[in-house]
């Protein structure tokens, strides 16, 4: 009797050619796939004919199955011997829940493996020009959560991070925002910082907005910034500006 599988994988930031060819080969050999709501349609499409498709997606807020549900299930299709894929938006393991399903899967028995998604800020890094690290400019980065598991701005040491990191990217900060930035100016971080918003990053649909640090609410509403979207504040947002203008300037003598 062939034995199941369950394969955590990441589909990656949206643009659904960003993603990995392992985790690709996954989807066109699964039996049954379980899809998160931030996985591009054109990548289910790679299933097979048969392939039984779940949807367990969350809208902010709105749980449409619990993640005890998610574990039980994907244990039972894979305990009748199939090759389940369990897919994410962007890498399964940052912010993903992708090591408590793991977890789950471990403690029933149930053979699994990671396999690795560009996650959305890396991807928006490269779609929005903004380096994460450049030379001289910004030298460290950190990935931190917006929101907490209580729904309230997130705990994680805004004071440190203030201080201690030149590009902070912030997943799940939308609807934090006033907070978020509350705490970076209150913990002494310049209000002139650069400063971006990242919209459905990566995607045909991408929509990216800069200014600073002070002002990123203010343009949050006044752009209706909606989720997913990403907030990246530090200098290396202004690498973005630069090269902007050098390819307009590259494409201005090229047709003049
Ligand atoms: N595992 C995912 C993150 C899931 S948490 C990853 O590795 O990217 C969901 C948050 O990710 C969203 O609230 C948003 O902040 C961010 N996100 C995911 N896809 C995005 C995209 N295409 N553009 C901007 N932000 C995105």
């Amino acid at each position: 009797m062939s034995r199941g599988l369950v394969s955590i994988v990441g589909a990656g930031p949206g643009d659904p050619e960003l993603i990995t060819v392992k985790a690709l080969k996954r989807i066109q050999s699964a039996d049954v796939i379980m899809y998160d709501r931030l996985v591009n349609d054109q990548l289910l499409a790679e299933a097979r004919e048969g392939a039984l498709r779940i949807y367990c997606g969350k809208a902010p807020g709105l749980h449409s199955m619990s993640q005890e549900m998610i574990g039980r299930m994907l244990a039972a299709h894979a305990a009748e011997g199939k090759q389940v894929v369990r897919l994410k938006g962007g890498d399964p393991f940052i912010f993903g829940r992708g090591g408590e399903e793991a977890l789950v899967l471990a403690e029933a028995g149930i053979a699994f493996e990671i396999i690795p998604g560009i996650t959305s800020a890396v991807g928006t890094s490269a779609s929005s020009l903004i380096p994460l690290t450049h030379r001289g400019v910004a030298s460290s980065f950190a990935c931190v959560t917006g929101t907490g598991s209580d729904g309230s701005v997130s705990s994680v040491r805004w004071d440190l991070l203030a201080h201690s990191v030149d590009t902070l990217v912030i997943y799940m900060g939308i609807s934090q925002l006033p907070q978020i930035q509350h705490e970076l100016l209150h913990h002494g971080k310049s209000g002139h910082t650069p400063a971006a918003l990242i919209e459905r990053g990566t995607t045909s649909e991408e929509r990216i907005i800069t200014g600073t640090l002070a002002e990123l609410h203010s343009l949050a509403l006044l752009h209706q910034v909606n989720n997913p979207a990403l907030i990246m504040v530090g200098e290396s947002v202004l690498i973005r500006e630069q090269l902007l203008q050098m390819q307009q300037a590259a494409n201005a003598s090229m047709t003049g």
